[in-house]
């Protein structure tokens, strides 16, 4: 944990908590709404507890594989947050530590993520239903009246809790038109399901489209760790 390390950390974070919170005001929203994720995805256990030390107590991670021995060797106390396809054999091993998962985007990996919770844990899981904005499969979500199954399922399962939607902008979308195109989805899952007030959207490049339109959650990995070569 070298001290050198912490502190391009936090001047990093710093630099992103002057673009959430000028994105904020251009958006006339309180600050307070918007949770920082960091994507800690590549990067060591260390790095997580660097953000840890300096406030940041959201993770998200991608891939299971990497995520479990990084969750079992953080001490500092962390949520970590889901935010990769998620494969139905792997919902135990997630369900044993993430605290929401945002890539739930099918009936049956919700049915099994909720079987593996009933299992393994006292506290409901919370969920966002992944969504495809552009119908293409390869990145994931679940596309038109498919949202409302999905979201329909974990509603009705007691060991999940629906919390909302995530999306990642379609590479060849203007941000800003993804991101108004998920305030609708979102709008119509919260008239059905009232708790799902979540909307976790925007990366390090295009959070401020995402915040203008609506974000709760931002997932932020480059703009925080930094672009040096991942370590696997
Ligand atoms: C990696 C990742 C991020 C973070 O992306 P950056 O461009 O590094 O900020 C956000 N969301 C998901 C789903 C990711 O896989």
């Amino acid at each position: 944990m070298t001290d050198a390390r912490r502190d391009e950390i936090a001047g990093n974070l710093a630099a992103v908590r002057a673009r959430i919170g000028a994105a904020c005001a251009a958006a006339g929203r309180d600050p307070a709404g918007v949770t920082l994720i960091a994507v800690t995805k590549t990067y060591p256990a260390s790095d997580v507890e660097h953000l840890a030390a300096l406030g940041v107590t959201d993770v998200g991670e991608n891939r299971d594989q990497e995520a479990a021995p990084k969750a079992a060797a953080v001490t500092a106390p962390v949520r970590w947050h889901y935010i990769g396809q998620l494969q139905r054999n792997k919902a135990r091993s997630v369900a044993g530590y993430a605290h929401a998962v945002h890539s739930v985007d099918s009936v049956r990996l919700a049915e099994a993520l909720g079987t593996a919770a009933a299992r393994l844990r006292d506290t409901p899981i919370e969920v966002l239903v992944q969504v495809s904005l552009d119908g293409r499969e390869h990145r994931g979500g679940a596309f038109g009246a498919d949202v409302d199954r999905v979201a329909d399922a974990v509603a009705a399962r007691p060991e999940l809790t629906l919390r909302g939607v995530m999306a990642v902008a379609p590479q060849d979308w203007e941000p800003a038109a993804a991101f108004a195109r998920l305030a609708e989805i979102a709008a119509r899952m919260r008239a059905a399901h009232p708790g799902a007030e979540l909307v976790s959207a925007g990366m390090s490049g295009d959070l401020e489209a995402a915040i203008a339109h609506g974000a709760t959650h931002v997932r932020v990995g480059g703009a925080l760790l930094g672009m040096r070569a991942p370590l696997r």
